[in-house]
């Protein structure tokens, strides 16, 4: 354990953020010339979220507020158990539009639970992104995070990731993220 905190100690202070993203002109035709198994992409970046969030739960010394433990297993639990739903075809389908990556229905049916509607313009994305935004989704339904929740979680949890790029979502402004970001920068 000792040897992989020092690895997270590096990775960490590496992260650098990010506003860049993939923009397209028509994201459904670039989708379509994905040459990619997508199934098996989104099924590499779920591991790697739950990959992630097991190291957050074995080294977490915050054990407070969004970073309560319970909450953390409880995300550990959605990403082992998560489904995606995806537009085969890149046609944006739900409530994807142009500027929407995923969305997630909170209702504890069957269909919606554990399930993160993937959006085509996601599919664009880096690995490191697109594992960035499951861990979003996955607090949403792990333990009912809002948004500026679920933004604080991701970020936090990418720290112990070797991810060395990291996309600064929309909602860091309205959640002040970037303040949070810098108590766990200057805390490790
Ligand atoms: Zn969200």
């Amino acid at each position: 354990m000792k040897l992989c905190y020092f690895f997270i100690l590096n990775s960490a202070i590496g992260i650098e953020f990010t506003n860049n993203l993939y923009t397209s002109e028509n994201p459904t035709e670039d989708f379509q010339a994905l040459n990619i198994d997508i199934e098996e992409r989104l099924e590499q970046a779920r591991l790697e979220a739950e990959r992630i969030v097991a190291l957050l739960a074995a080294d977490n010394t915050y054990r407070a507020g969004i970073l309560h433990q319970q909450n953390i297993e409880k995300t550990y639990k959605t990403l082992q158990k998560l489904r995606f739903t995806w537009s085969k075809t890149g046609k944006p389908f739900g409530q994807c539009d142009p500027n929407t990556f995923t969305y997630v229905i909170k209702l504890h049916t069957k269909e919606h639970r554990n399930n993160i509607f993937i959006c085509p313009i996601l599919l664009l994305q880096t690995f490191s992104i697109l594992t960035q935004i499951i861990i979003h989704e996955a607090a949403h339904l792990g333990f009912e995070a809002s948004e500026c929740q679920a933004t604080a979680f991701e970020v936090l949890s990418l720290h112990y990731s070797s991810f060395n790029e990291v996309y600064k979502t929309p909602y860091w402004k309205r959640c002040g993220t970037e303040r949070l970001n810098q108590h766990f920068l200057n805390r490790i």
